[in-house]
């Protein structure tokens, strides 16, 4: 096995999952964050049953249980009217179904979780303020430049660097990411301060035409998580300012008034334009390879972007520690498992985000789509929430 690191760029969920479970088949790893400390955004996130079976495999399932919320069920609301369309019971029958549950967490307290557990296991340095700006393959090694002058010598690269990803630049070359023309708003208050109390142990979707809100709570319920995400109109006319705060006003005037006072748990300050890629056919060059949302950055409309990363990780240390040193095999091996599953929810999440925002004349057939539905059958994603067969056990 050779002595050098595998070097990973980017420290973010994804890069921090890889980094742990490649140490985990005693691979050292060598972490490069770009920014000047690790951590994460001071919002929640949630993980679906098929992450928590990967959490578990990382040794981190248990540790993140005391910081998780585990909604009752997951909740479809008419914005325009308030009424509940469809349910999906994350009680028992899920638990039979899926083996595993369905949890909200900050996002704080997951990254913290993997970031202690990288912390704890001598193989793993971790280094930040050490952006990448390029690399080179040399013969059995990669040779990683970063902006302050810094030069690395790995056994191989996972770029693990996020949307603006450079690895990916490097080895897939297909541009900037594409502009969805959704826009979202974050905000977490005290779940004390919220006015209309019928959703509190649920992870709640209100949606409506270009609009939709979802609110679910975190930290031992003490606080609401609320994100409300406009699909821009004037981004659709080609306007380039699309999405201010001004718009999220406009499309949540349209919705019923119990919706549109939810507004006031929303933080104006800061909001995030979505992009995701076309899914692709590669993502590795010799050794070097992506991971996460470097790979196939997605939206959030199945709440998966950071399951997939989870995913990822596990399935390429697996890879990594059966076929030793052959990198570009373990690599190619990792991205043709992890392809299909990736680019399937890349493309259901545009589906699910239409679904979600659908006008007033296709309203009618999504509603009663919606209303047909078993509860305890979530068919739709069950192919996602059963989750990955890493060692034959499914
Ligand atoms: C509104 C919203 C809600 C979401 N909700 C969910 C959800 O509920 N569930 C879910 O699973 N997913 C969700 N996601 C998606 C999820 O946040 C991402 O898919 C996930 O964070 C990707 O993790 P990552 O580690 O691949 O990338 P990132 O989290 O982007 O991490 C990349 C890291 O690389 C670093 N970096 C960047 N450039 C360089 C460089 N040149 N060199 C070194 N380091 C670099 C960055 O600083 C960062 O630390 C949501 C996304 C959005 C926008």
């Amino acid at each position: 096995m050779s002595d050098l690191p595998i070097l990973i760029a980017g420290g973010g969920i994804g890069g921090l999952s890889a980094a742990l479970a490649l140490a985990r088949k005693g691979r050292r790893v060598r972490v490069l964050e770009k920014a000047v400390e690790f951590g994460e955004i001071g919002y929640g996130i949630q993980m679906g049953p098929n992450a928590s079976r990967m959490l578990e495999r990382l040794g981190l399932l248990k540790t993140l249980e005391p910081h998780a919320v585990f909604p009752d069920a997951l909740i479809l609301v008419d914005a325009l009217d308030n009424r509940e369309l469809t349910r999906i019971g994350l009680g028992k029958k899920f638990l039979e179904r899926y083996q595993y549950r369905y949890f909200v967490i900050h996002r704080r307290d997951l990254h913290g979780a993997i970031l202690d557990a990288c912390r704890q296991r001598g193989e793993i340095t971790l280094e930040a303020s050490r952006g990448l700006t390029g690399f080179e393959q040399r013969g059995a090694s990669v040779i990683v430049r970063c902006e302050n002058g810094a030069e690395y010598e790995g056994a191989a690269l996972i770029g693990a660097d996020g949307l603006w990803s450079p690895t990916r630049a490097a080895i897939v070359g297909d541009g900037m990411p594409r502009v969805a023309g959704h826009v979202t708003y974050r905000g977490v208050v005290p779940t004390d301060e919220i006015i209309d109390r019928s959703h509190l142990d649920s992870m709640t979707i209100w949606v409506g035409p270009d609009v939709h809100l979802v609110q679910y709570r975190l930290r031992g319920g003490a606080v609401m998580n609320n994100v409300a995400t406009v699909s821009s109109r004037r981004f659709r006319r080609g306007e380039t300012d699309f999405g201010g705060p001004d718009e999220l006003d406009e499309v949540f005037s349209r919705v019923a008034p119990r919706v549109r006072d939810m507004l006031r748990y929303i933080s104006r300050d800061r909001s995030w334009v979505l992009h995701d890629r076309e899914p692709v056919t590669n993502w590795t060059a010799g050794r070097a390879t992506l991971l996460g949302d470097a790979a196939h950055p997605t939206l959030q409309y199945l709440a998966q972007g950071a399951n997939m990363a989870i995913e990822d990780a596990v399935v390429l240390a697996e890879k990594v520690a059966a076929a030793g040193d052959d990198f570009n095999r373990a690599f190619l091996a990792y991205q043709g498992e992890r392809m299909n599953r990736t680019a399937r929810v890349v493309l259901s999440s545009r589906f699910f985000g239409a679904y979600f925002h659908v006008d007033a004349g296709t309203r009618e057939l999504r509603n009663e789509l919606a209303r047909r539905r078993d509860p305890d059958h979530p068919w739709e994603i069950d192919w996602l929430y059963r989750g990955i067969d890493v060692d034959g056990r499914l």
